[in-house]
C-alpha cells in the first residue's frame, strides 16, 4: 500500500495514539493512568465581561468603535490567583459570547491537568475547538501569572529575562479629520514614537497632518487596507520619503503573491500582523515578509507567543509585539516577554480611560514593570 506523506503522519500519530493507550491501561497502568487522572483539587475558574471605554472613537482601515467589552479570567488555586484578559475580535470572529463559550469549554482541563503542568495545560486549551484564540490567550496569561506568583518572582524573572530590556513602545494614532489627528499628536507628546494607522482614503492627509506637527520617528499600519499592488507599492514609496521606519499589512493577508511582489520592489521592511497568528504560520511567511507582529491574542498566550520568538529568530526575521485595545492585564504579559523583541506596539491600555488594573509604569515611552510576582498587578476583578 502506498501513503502519502500526509496518510503517512496520520496513521503514525493514531499509532501514537494506541501506544499511548496501550501504556495508560498496560502494564504500567496504575502509574500512568494515576498521573492522567491526578486531580488538581479544583482550580478555580471564573470570568467577567467588562466594558473598556476608549478615550478618542478608534477608526482603522476595518471599522470604528468608542468601548470595547473585553473578558477577564481569574483562576485560584492554593490560596494564589492569577488573573488573564481576552479582546475579542471580530477579524478573527471573536466576540465576549464565544469568548465566553470557549472558556466555559476549557474550563474541565483545569480537572485533569495541574497548573504545574502548564506546557501540557497550554496545548490542551490550544487545542480547545477552532481558533478563539483571545480566549484562550486569557486563560493562558493567567496560568502563567498564577505560575510565578507561586514561585514567587516576577513573570520576566522566571522567563529568565532582563527587564531593563523592554523595547520603547509606539503609541497609535487612529485615523481621523485633521483636526483630531492634530490633537491626538499633541496628547502623544510623551511617546518618542508613533504608528500611524492609513488604508482608508485620506492616507495622504494623514500622513501630512501628522508631519505638519511632529517629526518624530513613524511607523505606519494599513491593516489590509491597499487591494492593489500597484497603489500599495505607489503609497509605500511616498512614505519612505516621510521617515517612516517600516510598513505593516499593506494588503490583505490572502494577497500572500502580491506581498513578496511589493517586497521585491521596495527598501521598507514589510511586517506581517494579520497574515501572523502562530509559530506554524511563520516559515511561509518568511517569503513575503520582512518580520511579523506577534499579538498574545492572536498567538493564544504568552507559551505560543515564545515559540514564536525563537521561530521567528531562526528565520532571521524581524519581530514587533503588538496589542489589541486591552487593559493593563493582557498588556503587562506581553511587557513581560518583550524584552525579546525588536519593536513593541504596547499602547492599548493607554488608550482606554477605565483601566480596571495598575501596576505598569511609563518613562519616556518605556513601559516599567515592578519586581512585585508574577504580572506584578492589581486591580478589582
Ligand atoms: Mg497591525
Amino acid at each position: 500500500m502506498n501513503l502519502t506523506r500526509k496518510e503517512f503522519l496520520k496513521k503514525s500519530g493514531n499509532s501514537l495514539l494506541l501506544l499511548t493507550a496501550a501504556s495508560l491501561f498496560g502494564s504500567c497502568s496504575n502509574n500512568r493512568g494515576n498521573a492522567g487522572k491526578q486531580k488538581t483539587g479544583g482550580t478555580m475558574v471564573h470570568y467577567k465581561i467588562k466594558k473598556l471605554n476608549l478615550k478618542h472613537t478608534w477608526t482603522i482601515a476595518r471599522n470604528s468603535a468608542d468601548y470595547k467589552n473585553n473578558v477577564f479570567v481569574r483562576i485560584e488555586k492554593d490560596g494564589v490567583f492569577g488573573i488573564g484578559e481576552a479582546a475579542p475580535n471580530i477579524r478573527y470572529n471573536e466576540t465576549p459570547e464565544s469568548t465566553v463559550d470557549t472558556i466555559e469549554k476549557a474550563k474541565p482541563l483545569f480537572q485533569t491537568y495541574p497548573l504545574w503542568h502548564f506546557v501540557e495545560l497550554g496545548d490542551a486549551i490550544r487545542n480547545v475547538g477552532e481558533e478563539q484564540t483571545a480566549a484562550k490567550a486569557a486563560l493562558d496569561i493567567a496560568i502563567m501569572d498564577w505560575v510565578s506568583k507561586k514561585m514567587g518572582v516576577p513573570l520576566f524573572q522566571y522567563l529568565g529575562l532582563d527587564k531593563s530590556k523592554v523595547p520603547v513602545t509606539s503609541f497609535s494614532i487612529g485615523i481621523d479629520t485633521p483636526e483630531v489627528v492634530r490633537q491626538k499628536i499633541i496628547e502623544a507628546e510623551p511617546y518618542p514614537i508613533l504608528k500611524i494607522k492609513v488604508g482608508k482614503d485620506n492616507d495622504e492627509e494623514m500622513l501630512d497632518t501628522v508631519r505638519s506637527v511632529t517629526d518624530k520617528p513613524l511607523r505606519v499600519d494599513a491593516n489590509e487596507g491597499w487591494t492593489r499592488k500597484e497603489e500599495a507599492l505607489e503609497k509605500i514609496k511616498w512614505l519612505a520619503t516621510q521617515g517612516v521606519e517600516f510598513i505593516e499589512q499593506p494588503m490583505p493577508a490572502s494577497m500572500f503573491e502580491d506581498i513578496k511582489w511589493l517586497r521585491e520592489r521596495v527598501e521598507m521592511p514589510i511586517i506581517a500582523d494579520e497574515a501572523v497568528k502562530r509559530a506554524a504560520d511563520i516559515p511561509k511567511l518568511a517569503e513575503a515578509y520582512d518580520g511579523i507582529n506577534i499579538k498574545l491574542m492572536k498567538s493564544a498566550g504568552i507559551q505560543e507567543a515564545l515559540r514564536m520568538i525563537y521561530m521567528a529568530r531562526a528565520l532571521g526575521m524581524k519581530i514587533m509585539l503588538g496589542c489589541m485595545i486591552e487593559s493593563s492585564v493582557a498588556i503587562a504579559a506581553a511587557a513581560h516577554i518583550s524584552p525579546l523583541v525588536d519593536w513593541v506596539d504596547l499602547d492599548g491600555n493607554l488608550l482606554i480611560s477605565n483601566d480596571p488594573f495598575h501596576g505598569l509604569s511609563l518613562k519616556n515611552g518605556k513601559i516599567g514593570l515592578n519586581d512585585q510576582p508574577g504580572l506584578g498587578l492589581e486591580g478589582e476583578f
